[in-house]
């Protein structure tokens, strides 16, 4: 830790990245109490903390764990009403997440993603395409490997690719990405940040510490954020999916364009959806930035099938394409899956009843023929797409089931998609055991 001017440090919240950050403090010499409501005296992670030398208190949050402490490193998961975290507010004592500690470890430059929506699908694009462009490249983050830990098996000219949330974000100090993509701010999370005014101020530390060598990948088209980053010190780079962006990434009826250099036909991406097209500008612009070549940019999105789950091309069985869409958990985001496609589409919906309404779904299902659904709301789907006047509608008992019945009745260049707006908890235990199910039966139908 080249940077870190602080000698003794609350860990709160173990978890995978609480834990890293508390080895790394102690490799580097620097005196760490852990604190975690939830973790257990016998647990590897605390046993392995003690034996480096750690203060480990678990089972509550007592407020002495801040005698002596000059930092907080906070896990983004505990809320700034924690009774210590308030206290520590209180008493001036800075609370940082993990992510400053990865951002000190870091030589080269970071490119960091955040947004409400699309950040897994922007980060993997970016990674991807550098990585298909011959560069050295690792991601971490909020995507799912503690970024601590990748950041130290950095090796010289490799960059980091970091998927950033809120969250983690209202935690920092001196990071700054070399390169920051700004991707899009909706009302959400609104329980934790309490006013909308305070999330997006979470999203714009995202720049705060950049200066004029540094790039704002931001989305133009959103209107928040066009305000937003005038305040930003670095180089700002819009893109747009509805108007030309001489000075970033834009796009025509049929190509992506950055700057004046067109970079790849609409025709030949995989991924669908206007929310990817969003995302697939924003990396393009990022990618470029970063040194990637077109041919490894092309590579990727003539290839790259989606993240698994959000609008995941599976497969092309007798001219029926199958899309694996179980990450929508909600009626938004099957809106959105819906509006992807020209075609005619047979929907697979249905799953946990939190007792919604669906009725907005209705403007949505003109392109839709036929509904299979299944699970705890599977009636009043029934009965929203008879009101919506889908053609046919039939009730499966799972997805499996779904799957065989919407083959059935689909013809040549149908759209299957399971895109379920519900949660996946009265019949499987995730979105993703949900999801696999949809694909196993769709390989298993020939
Ligand atoms: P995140 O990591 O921010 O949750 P993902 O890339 O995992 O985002 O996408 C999750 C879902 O969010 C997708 O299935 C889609 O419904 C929606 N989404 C993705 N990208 C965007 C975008 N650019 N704008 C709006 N919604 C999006």
């Amino acid at each position: 830790l080249t940077d870190f001017k602080y000698s003794h440090v609350l860990v709160l919240g173990l978890a995978k990245s609480g834990t890293a950050a508390a080895k790394l403090l102690l490799a580097n010499e620097i005196e760490v109490r852990v604190n975690d409501i939830n973790a257990e005296e016998d647990e590897e992670s605390v046993i392995a903390l003690r034996g480096m030398g750690a203060e480990v208190i678990v089972g509550s949050h007592p407020i002495h764990v801040l005698d002596d402490i000059e930092v907080i490193v906070k896990n983004p998961g505990i809320p700034y009403e924690n009774p210590v975290v308030k206290e520590a507010q209180q008493r001036g004592i800075p609370i940082i997440t993990e992510i400053e500690l990865a951002g000190q470890l870091v030589d080269e430059s970071i490119i960091g993603i955040t947004g409400s929506n699309g950040k897994t699908t922007t980060t993997t694009l970016i990674e991807a395409m550098l990585a298909k462009s011959n560069q050295p490249v690792k991601v971490a983050g909020n995507i799912g490997n503690v970024a601590t830990d990748v950041a130290q098996t950095l090796t010289k000219g490799e960059k980091l690719v970091l998927e950033l949330s809120s969250f983690q974000l209202l935690g920092i100090e001196k990071f700054k990405p070399g390169i920051a993509v700004l991707l899009n701010i909706y009302e959400a999370h609104l329980d934790y940040h309490k006013t909308f005014e305070n999330y997006k101020n979470a999203k714009h530390t995202i720049f705060k510490n950049q200066m004029n060598e540094d790039y704002l990948v931001y989305n133009r088209d959103d209107s928040t954020l066009v305000d937003a980053v005038k305040k930003a010190k670095s180089q700002k780079i819009p893109f747009s999916v509805m108007q030309r962006e001489e000075n970033g990434a834009w796009v025509d009826e049929t190509s992506i364009y950055f700057k004046d250099e067109k970079i790849i036909d609409r025709e030949s991406i995989v991924l669908v959806g206007k929310h990817n097209l969003e995302n697939i500008v924003a990396s393009i612009a990022a990618a470029k930035l970063s040194g990637a070549s077109n041919e490894g940019i092309r590579e990727v999105l003539t290839t790259f099938a989606g993240v698994k789950h959000r609008l995941q091309f599976v497969d092309t069985i007798k001219n029926r394409v199958f899309y694996n869409d179980s990450k929508a958990t909600n009626m938004l985001a099957t809106q959105k899956a819906l509006t992807s496609f020209a075609q005619p589409v047979i929907l697979l919906a249905g799953g946990l009843d939190r007792g919604n309404d669906f009725t907005d779904l209705i403007p949505y299902l003109k392109n839709v023929k036929g509904m299979v659904v299944f699970g705890e709301t599977a009636e009043k789907l029934k009965s929203l797409a008879e009101d919506a006047g889908v053609a046919t509608t039939v009730m499966a008992k799972d997805v499996q089931q779904a799957v065989e019945t919407a083959y059935s009745i689909s013809q040549e260049n149908d759209v299957i998609l399971l895109s379920p707006a519900c949660a996946s908890w009265d019949q499987y235990r995730t979105f993703e055991e949900r999801g696999n199910m949809f694909i196993q039966a769709v390989h298993t139908l020939v």
